[in-house]
C-alpha cells in the first residue's frame, strides 16, 4: 500500500460518518486527524444512560441492507431482530401502521368522506409532483391527505406540505388501491406496509454500541472550536492553533462549515442561510411500572405537539430496569427557531399532559422526565433544498473537499449509509494519494 507520506486528512466530526472516514483511512494506513468539537465522540448516534435506564437520541433502529455495513455493526455489538407495529393515534383512536390501509376503527362517515375524496383525487402526474402537497391529494385523495399526512408533515417537517418537494418520498410512502382502501376500512385485517422490514437494534447499551468499533480511534481532538478555514493555504484554526492538512473532509452541517471559509463570497452566504433544517425536542420519561405500548406511535392531533413516541424497553429488554418502563417523545420544530427555557417547560407539560390523557401512563408512575435540544435533526425538502445544496456543493469541489454524512452532504441519510460513505471517501482519498 503506497500512499504519500505528505498526505493529511483532516476529518470535521466525530460522529459515525467522521470516525467511519478515519476508520478506513487508519486500514490504509493514511495518517488522518479528526476535529470534534464535544468531549466524546459519536454525534446523534450517542446513547445516553439515566438511572439505568438507556435512551438514544431519537428512536434508532438499523434499516442497513448492504452487507458490509451489516457486518460491521454485527461484529460490534450483538442485536435484537425486530419486527415492530407501530400504531396512530388520531383523535382517540389508534390505528395500525401505515393508517391508509387500516381504517377499520373510523367511524362510518369518516370512512366514507375518505372513500369519495380518494375517488375524486387528481391523478395526473404534472399536479402530483408539483409539491408533496398534491403528491399526497394525488395518492390519498384530499380528506385522508389533509387530516393524516399533511397534518403530520407540519409536525415533523415543521412546514406545509405544499413547501416540500418530491425528490425526497420514494419508498416512504405508501400508495393504495381502491380495494386496498375498502378492505382496510372494513375488514379488521393487519397488512405489513412498513418500508423496512430488517430492523437490528443493539442487545446492550442502546443504538451506540453499533459504534464500538468506530469509536476506538485514536485520532480524535475533542473539545475543538473551529475559527476559520483557508482552503487556499489548507489550513484550518481552531482552539488558537492551526492545522495543516492537503484533504478535507467535512461531516458538519454544510451551513455551519460554509461560514467558517475564510473570504467567502456572499452568494456562498446566502445559499448557506436558503438550507433548512428541523430541530428536535426530545423528553425523555422513567416510569416506575410497566406500560402497554407499541414500539412507537405517530401522533395527528395538533394540539398534542409531539410527532413521535418510541418506547426504549420493545427495542432491547436491557433499556430499562426490570419492572419498570420508559418512553421518549419527539418534539420538532424549525432549527432556526429561539427556544428559551420557558418554551422547552411548555413542550414538556403539553407532552405530559396528554400521555396522561391518553391513558399511556401516570402521574404517579413517573420516576424521572429528562428534557434535551437537537439543533441538527432532518433536512428539510423545500424549493430551495436542491438549488442551495448543488450551488454550495460545486463551490467546495472546486476546493477538493469531501462532504459526507447526514449533515455534511445536507441528505436524508441513514447511520448505514453514512458509514458506507464515509468508507467509500476514505477509498477515493487514498486512491488519489497513490505515488
Ligand atoms: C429523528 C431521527 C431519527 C433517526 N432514525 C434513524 C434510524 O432509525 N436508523 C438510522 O440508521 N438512522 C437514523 N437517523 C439518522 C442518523 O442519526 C444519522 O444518519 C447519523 O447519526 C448521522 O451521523 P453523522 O456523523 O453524519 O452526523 P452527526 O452524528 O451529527 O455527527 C457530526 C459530528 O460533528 C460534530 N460537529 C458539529 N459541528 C462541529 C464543529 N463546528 N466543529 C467540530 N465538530 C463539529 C458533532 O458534535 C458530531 O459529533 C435518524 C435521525 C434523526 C434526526
Amino acid at each position: 500500500m503506497k500512499s504519500k507520506k505528505k498526505t493529511h486528512v483532516v476529518i470535521l466530526g466525530a460522529g459515525i460518518s467522521g470516525l467511519t472516514v478515519s476508520y478506513f483511512l487508519n486500514k490504509l494506513k493514511v495518517k488522518n486527524t479528526i476535529i470534534e468539537k464535544d468531549k466524546v465522540a459519536g454525534g446523534l448516534l450517542k446513547s445516553f444512560q439515566i438511572k439505568n435506564f438507556v435512551f438514544d437520541n431519537f428512536i434508532h433502529i438499523s434499516h442497513a441492507k448492504n452487507s458490509i455495513a451489516k457486518n460491521f455493526f454485527k461484529k460490534s455489538s450483538s442485536y435484537y431482530q425486530l419486527n415492530p407495529k407501530p400504531n396512530n393515534l388520531y383523535k382517540k383512536i389508534w390505528i395500525d401502521h401505515s393508517p391508509q390501509f387500516h381504517l377499520y376503527p373510523l367511524s362510518f362517515q369518516e370512512k366514507f368522506k375518505i372513500i369519495f375524496s380518494y375517488l375524486k383525487r387528481n391523478k395526473k402526474k404534472d399536479f402530483r409532483i408539483k409539491n408533496y402537497e398534491n403528491w399526497l391529494k394525488g395518492a390519498y385523495g384530499n380528506y385522508f391527505a389533509k387530516n393524516f399526512p399533511m397534518k403530520y408533515t407540519e409536525k415533523y417537517w415543521a412546514t406545509k406540505s405544499k413547501n416540500l418537494s418530491t425528490s425526497w418520498i420514494k419508498f416512504r410512502m405508501q400508495e393504495i388501491s381502491f380495494w386496498e382502501l375498502i378492505k382496510g376500512s372494513f375488514f379488521k385485517i393487519f397488512k405489513d406496509t412498513y418500508y423496512s422490514s430488517d430492523m437490528k437494534y443493539p442487545k446492550k447499551g442502546g443504538y451506540e454500541s453499533f459504534l464500538k468499533i468506530l469509536k476506538k480511534n485514536k485520532n480524535i481532538k475533542y473539545n475543538s472550536k473551529l475559527n476559520y478555514i483557508d482552503h487556499l493555504k489548507k489550513k484550518i484554526y481552531f482552539n488558537k492553533k492551526i492545522i495543516n492538512y492537503t484533504n478535507l473532509v467535512s461531516t458538519i452541517p454544510l451551513p455551519e462549515f460554509s461560514i467558517l471559509t475564510k473570504n467567502k463570497s456572499k452568494k456562498l452566504i446566502d445559499h448557506a442561510k436558503k438550507l433548512r433544517c428541523t430541530a428536535g425536542i426530545i423528553i425523555s420519561i422513567g416510569l416506575n411500572t410497566e406500560i402497554k405500548s407499541r414500539t412507537w406511535f405517530y401522533i395527528y392531533n395538533k394540539d398534542f405537539k409531539a410527532s413521535r413516541v418510541y418506547a426504549p424497553k420493545k427495542l432491547s429488554q436491557n433499556n430499562c430496569p426490570n419492572g419498570k418502563s420508559s418512553l421518549q417523545a419527539e418534539i420538532f420544530l424549525d432549527n432556526k427557531k429561539k427556544i428559551d427555557q420557558k418554551y422547552l417547560n411548555s413542550i414538556k407539560k403539553n407532552t405530559i399532559d396528554n400521555l396522561i390523557k391518553y391513558n399511556i401512563f401516570k402521574r404517579e408512575n413517573i420516576e424521572f422526565i429528562d428534557i434535551k435540544y437537537k439543533k441538527y435533526a432532518n433536512v428539510i425538502f423545500d424549493k430551495n433544498y436542491e438549488g442551495s445544496r448543488n450551488y454550495i456543493l460545486s463551490y467546495f469541489k472546486k476546493l477538493n473537499v469531501d462532504f459526507v454524512g447526514r449533515f455534511g452532504s445536507w441528505a436524508y441519510l441513514w447511520s448505514d449509509q453514512c458509514f458506507m460513505s464515509g468508507k467509500a471517501t476514505a477509498q477515493k482519498i487514498y486512491r488519489e494519494n497513490l505515488d
